[in-house]
């Protein structure tokens, strides 16, 4: 029967993906189940964005009663959920002003934007510079794609937009090499997720920092994989205590409904986008916005910051010993519940055992796993996805 569906998909979706040949139909806490009835472990989320796993009842009830009471209204009046989404993000993350959008490209578009104005009106004239980072990943839209450091992603649609220096992550020499008299922002991933799991180093954060405030430039963190409590804290940025100007979210903040943000502080927003300088049609919208909302509720009444600090120890203590025992893993990296392992090999063939013996696990590049589970699993998932991963890596 899946199979039906998996030809019938490979006529008529084009094909961008290379898919696993499974067809997800529910969750249930943090468990996935396929057409055929096979029950799955899910340890990665639909890449880190089901941070509350499947089927909670506090969140789907919300949800639902929104649907009853009012789907969409535009940018053109005021409503509810929006203002509430918007008061409660900001109290989490002590920005100051917030932009909803229907992904995660959108609000690196509109944290690029914000930047570019931001200097526009300083200054009095466009042709401003940004840096990103090489291995970046910022999506997919022409401008997220500008500043995602990944040639490969980019070379067939050239000429992306201009006055983009790429530098290397924790690398703070290459980042002043590319500084000029033009530069607005510096863009990087708190934690760089698709380009392999690696976090910022704390002095490398805090040597930006300082630049960016002796030069009048923005610093730009895109959360948008390692926000939301995946790390431990709301956002990645709180362990550095080096605070964005403008930040980019989405992936978990909707808990699996599509919607991001960009966010940035009160000395941005006066010098930076004005009515007319940017819009979107479903950005806010009221269905997106009560599941912001609500998911900012139920992560303050169920501590999941708190669960999520308690549940990191154990998985990296796991994962530690795997790598210890393993031939195959080298090393392990990253923070909280954004974990992985690099491998000696390319671990396709990993994922692929994993898949048939019921854990769903997802690579970060070609030769490192990548464990970003729902922040509510136990301790009892971590050990059951430790032990079909070790039969997996054995015969690896
Ligand atoms: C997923 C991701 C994006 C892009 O988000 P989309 O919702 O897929 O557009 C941008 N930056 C990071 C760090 C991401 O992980």
């Amino acid at each position: 029967m899946m199979q039906e569906y998996i030809t019938q998909a490979e006529q008529d979706l084009l094909h961008t993906y290379n898919r696993y040949g499974i067809v997800f139909d529910r969750g249930e806490g943090v468990y996935l189940y396929d057409k055929a009835g096979k029950k799955y472990l899910d340890f990665f989320s639909g890449i880190a964005v089901n941070a509350l796993g499947y089927h909670y009842q506090d969140f789907d009830e919300a949800l639902k009663e929104q649907i009853d009471k009012l789907l969409h209204i535009s940018n053109y009046f005021y409503n509810e959920p929006a203002i509430q989404a918007a008061g409660k993000l900001k109290k989490a993350s002590s920005m100051d002003r917030v932009f909803f959008t229907n992904s995660g490209a959108e609000a690196i578009e509109g944290a690029v934007k914000a930047a570019r104005k931001y200097a526009y009106t300083r200054d009095g004239h466009a042709d401003h510079e940004i840096i990103a980072m090489n291995h970046s990943f910022h999506g997919r839209t022409m401008g997220a794609l500008s500043v995602t450091g990944n040639p490969h992603y980019r070379e067939a649609f050239e000429p992306l937009i201009g006055n983009i220096r790429f530098a290397d992550m924790n690398d703070f020499d290459s980042v002043k090499k590319q500084v000029t008299e033009k530069t607005c922002a510096i863009l990087l991933e708190t934690l760089q997720g698709e380009g392999g799991i690696y976090p910022a180093k704390k002095k490398f954060l805090e040597q930006i920092k300082a630049l960016c405030e002796e030069r009048d430039i923005l610093l730009i963190l895109d959360e948008i994989q390692c926000g939301m409590g995946r790390t431990g804290k709301m956002f990645a940025w709180q362990h550095y205590g080096v605070k964005p100007d403008i930040m980019a979210c989405a992936k978990a903040i909707g808990g699996g409904v599509p919607v991001g943000a960009f966010l940035m502080t009160e000395r941005v927003a006066e010098k930076s986008l004005t009515a007319g300088d940017h819009g979107s049609t479903y950005g806010g919208n009221p269905f997106a916005c009560q599941a912001v909302s609500k998911m900012l509720d139920l992560f303050e009444e169920n501590d999941i910051i708190g669960h999520v600090q308690e549940i990191a120890s154990y998985l990296e203590e796991k994962l530690d010993a795997l790598a210890a025992e393993s031939d195959v893993v080298l090393a392990r990296r990253g923070l909280g519940l954004m974990q992985g392992l690099e491998c000696s090999v390319p671990v396709g063939s990993i994922i692929s055992k994993c898949l048939e013996k019921g854990l769903v696990l997802i690579n970060a590049g070609s030769n490192i796993l990548r464990f970003v589970p729902p922040l509510v699993i136990t301790k009892a998932h971590v050990d059951e996805m430790v032990s079909i991963l070790q039969e997996a890596l054995k015969t690896a």
